[in-house]
């Protein structure tokens, strides 16, 4: 027997969360028919309904086998961790970081910063995402890190927030961008040195208390020297946090 739905009934029939899958799936379905995947970086059709040729695919700076701590490559392939993680671990307790921030990673990155290429997002997401498909236990929560009002004002959004999204979405994590506000205005860390960066990021930010979560992920979209992050992280651990990972779509190598 066909059960007939009216519009309304329809509608709310998508509204209900336990539905938003399916909701996600149908759009999906209807913007691959009307805008088919096609490479941002060559304009070719792209492959498996991401905006990415497998030609382009290729070229990507994957990081291979890092250090689970700090995220930097390894030199002895066979050690978990490198030397001065060994030494004097940072103040998280491992990265995951997909891509060296190189070409044409570092085009995306910068063309969504800077020339507000939202679709970008959705491709460094999905990218990111892949880059789980080991990790042994995932997070309660994701969270962006935060950009200062001012700033945000100026660009319109947060590129860590777009990214976080995606990943959020697609490994079904609670994303969360209220907990944690930059309250201090930092000078661009970009022309800093790493000494000068950690000054800078010092207690500019505030975390709303008590912290609900006891395992989160910081993410961003490029690590370069971790002051950031570690900054963030110190941050996060005096609120109550128990385990934190970072997780980034670039890492700088020095
Ligand atoms: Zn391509
Ligand atoms: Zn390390």
């Amino acid at each position: 027997m066909k059960i007939k739905r009216s519009w309304h009934e329809w509608t709310e029939h998508i509204r209900q969360p336990k539905n938003q899958e399916q909701v996600y799936s149908w759009s999906r379905i209807i913007q691959n028919l009307v805008f088919p995947p096609t490479c941002l970086l060559c304009g070719d059709q792209g492959e498996e309904k991401l905006d990415l040729c497998r030609n382009c695919r290729e070229t990507l700076p994957y990081l291979g086998n890092t250090c689970r701590t700090c995220g930097l490559p390894l030199t002895q392939s066979d050690l978990p961790l490198c030397g001065t993680c060994l030494k004097e671990p940072p103040p998280f307790d491992r990265m995951i970081c997909a891509f060296r921030y190189e070409e044409p990673i570092r085009h995306l990155i910068q063309s969504l910063k800077f020339r507000s290429r939202h679709a970008n997002a959705r491709l460094l997401g999905t990218l990111l995402a892949e880059s789980f498909d080991t990790a042994p236990a995932l997070p309660e929560v994701v969270i962006p890190v935060p950009l200062h009002p001012f700033r945000y004002r100026e660009r319109r959004f947060n590129q860590a927030l777009e990214i976080a999204r995606v990943v959020s979405s697609q490994l079904s994590i609670r994303l969360d961008y209220a907990t944690c506000h930059r309250i201090r205005p930092t000078n661009a860390q970009a022309q800093l040195h790493a000494e000068e960066r950690r000054k800078n990021i010092r207690e500019a930010f505030a975390i709303s208390s008590p912290l609900a979560y006891r395992h989160i992920a910081l993410l961003d979209d490029v690590v370069t020297t971790g002051a950031t992050v570690s900054e963030l992280a110190t941050q996060f651990r005096q609120a109550g946090a128990a385990r934190i990972d970072v997780w980034a779509c670039a890492r700088a190598l020095p």
